[in-house]
This record gives structure tokens, sequence and C-alpha cells, in this order.
């Protein structure tokens, strides 16, 4: 999942982008609204964090400009705990929540998840399919038992998570390669040629060959699961 975070201040940005890569984010910082402004228009993102007060463009302003150009992309205002106002403004300017500074990380990172799924029509975070547990809270995957015995946890490493996070939020959706790299990393992250297909390589061995299909040409999905 690719994050956008607005935020012109130095050491709450370092933390916040540190917290959310810890958690498998790609991760893009921007420091002033203008420049927030500009690559919203370019690019897509699963969640924009949108500090307020902003140089060069007021935070409300970003978001009332996103909105006009009817994109839909969740977005998360950060206003401090007095600032009643800025918050109602945000909301009406079309935020999805918000958070108060100083952060709760933990707080942050609940509303960040609870927004992603809810944009891809999820109330539930835990998903079973292909015979497979999968929580996007834990990072954990487990492999069921059709004998009801304990479920067997499996080994994955953070970016074979980030990539199965991509495919199982809408599965029977397929991703190209460059789709799934841009959700994987963040401006200022190498990215080698094949690094996906590594990843998928890699998911296919531990979750078994039915989990993730090549579309020809086109890419993978993670193909919906049938059985009741
Ligand atoms: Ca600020």
């Amino acid at each position: 999942m690719r994050l956008l975070l607005v935020e012109d201040d130095t050491m709450i940005g370092d933390a916040v982008r540190e917290v959310l890569r810890a958690e498998g984010f790609a991760v893009d910082w921007v420091r002033d609204g203008a420049a927030a402004d500009s690559v919203l228009g370019s690019e897509t993102f699963d969640l924009v964090l949108l500090d307020l007060g902003l140089p060069r463009l007021d935070g409300v302003e970003v978001l009332r400009r996103l909105r006009a150009r009817r994109n839909t992309t969740p977005v998360l205002i950060v206003t401090a705990r007095d600032a009643v106002q800025d918050r109602i403004a945000g909301l009406d300017a079309g935020a999805d929540d918000y958070v108060l500074k100083p952060y709760d990380l933990d707080e942050l990172l609940a509303r960040i998840r609870a927004l992603i799924r809810r944009s891809h029509g999820q109330a539930d975070s835990v998903r079973e399919i292909h015979g497979l547990r999968l929580n996007p809270i834990t990072h954990e995957a487990l492999r069921l038992s059709p004998d009801g015995a304990a479920p067997t946890p499996i080994q994955l490493s953070a970016r074979e998570w980030a990539v199965l996070e991509v495919l199982m939020a809408r599965p029977g959706v397929v991703y190209s390669r460059a789709q799934i790299e841009d959700k994987l990393y963040g401006w200022k992250d190498e990215v080698s040629s094949n690094a996906v297909e590594v990843y998928i390589h890699g998911l296919r061995k531990k979750l078994g060959n039915a989990v993730i299909e090549t579309v020809r040409g086109l890419g993978y999905t993670m193909p919906r699961d049938d059985t009741p």
C-alpha cells in the first residue's frame, strides 16, 4: 500500500515515516501544500496523511482541490488537539477521518488500516481465502487445516507480505507488475527489474500455486475463492 505523507515538521515526518515503513507501507513524503497538490494531481495513493498547517498552501485547500478533481483517495487529516474549527473545516472539505497531534502512533495505524479497508469495501480486515487466513493487522498468514487441527503459521518476508496485501485487498482484480511496484516502493527506493516476480515466486512456494494467478500479458491476480 502506498501512502502520501504531507508534513512540514521534519522531526514528526521522520518518525511517522519510520513507523509506517516498519508496517510495510510504501511512503512518499512532501513538506508543503503546493507540492502535495501537484503530486496528488499526477500520482495515485491508497491514502493521504495530511497535516493542515502547511507552508505554501493550506492543508484544507489541498483537500478541496483534490475533491474538486473528483479524486476519492481516503484522506486522514492531522490537527492539533485544540483546533476544533480546523478539524470541522477539514471534514467539511472532504476528509474521511482525523487524528490529533501529538500522534498516538497505534491509533494512527488503526485509523489508516480502517480507512484503507473501507475504501476497498471490506468491513473486516481478516481474510480467509484458498485455505489460508491472512491478517493484515498482525501480518500473519496461517494455513487452515480441513480436519479442524490448529492452523500452521507461514513465514513471509515484509516485501512478500506487501505484495500479498495488494492482491488480497481486491480478489479477482488483475494488477500489472508496474502497479504492484508502485504500491511497494516510495520514490527513493531502488526497484530491481524482476523484484515483483521474485516476491510472487516466493509467495507461491509458501502459499501454494493457486493463491496467485498469472494473467498473461496483464499481470497477477488473487482469484476469488468460490468455496463456501
Ligand atoms: Ca504543520
